[in-house]
């Protein structure tokens, strides 16, 4: 497809977020049955019921237009799923795998808010005033999933995945040097940076504990 009008980008970047969308509708439940706390188990659950009607609101927006929704592979949203199984396969500790997919999936909505806002700006310059009240829609849906993952992380998870933390620290301890495998260095280190993950959004791991995630990673070589 040729991208020669605003009118091309729009299409072409709602295509990208349709499959972004299709490929979350698989993901959700295999998120839901990994997580722990069933809270955030729900909060996955109520999440896929919203995308599925997120993908029919696209799938409107295309009829609408005579359009297909189908021809592009969102390689964005592949790459962050992708990301959430890794840590579901390295099968970390019940409240650290909890925040860590609280991680995960403030990247997959943050990754939506910048997707919809784009072509919810782009409707409203091409004179799609529906369409653009439907992105908006979506829109907010992505907002208040990645606001209430940031209260299940900040109202006990991350907490939880500290005190997790500080257990296998005292153990580390007493086995500092000879004993220790690299890969629970590794662990350590992804411990610590998901728990800073999930405070305050999008904020990052970088502060106060990072140092000493270094110095883990590099006694791990
Ligand atoms: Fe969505
Ligand atoms: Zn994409
Ligand atoms: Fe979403």
């Amino acid at each position: 497809m040729e991208l020669n009008t605003l009118r091309d980008l729009y299409i072409d970047e709602l295509k990208d977020l349709w499959s972004a969308e299709k490929q979350l509708v698989k993901a959700l439940p295999k998120m839901a049955k990994a997580a722990n706390d069933p809270e955030l188990s729900k909060a996955f659950t109520t999440h896929l019921r919203q995308t599925e009607r997120q993908v029919q609101r696209l799938e409107q927006i295309f009829e609408e237009i005579g359009e297909s929704p189908r021809g592009k592979k969102c390689v964005g949203m592949e790459g962050l799923i992708e990301e959430g199984s890794e840590l579901i396969k390295e099968k970390p500790d019940a409240e650290v795998l909890d925040a860590g997919l609280i991680s995960k999936a403030q990247h997959v909505e943050h990754y939506e808010i910048a997707g919809y806002g784009t072509v919810r700006t782009y409707a409203q310059l091409l004179g799609y005033d529906r369409q653009a009240q439907l992105l908006q829609e979506t829109l907010d849906e992505e907002g208040e999933a990645d606001k209430l993952l940031t209260q299940l992380a900040e109202g006990s998870i991350n907490l939880e995945a500290a005190s997790a933390e500080g257990e296998e620290e005292e153990e580390a301890e007493t086995t500092r040097g000879s004993r220790r495998s690299s890969k629970a260095s590794e662990r350590e280190v992804s411990r610590r940076t998901t728990v800073e993950g999930g405070r305050g959004g999008a904020r990052g791991g970088s502060s106060r504990r990072g140092g000493r995630a270094k110095e883990t990673e590099s006694s791990a070589r």
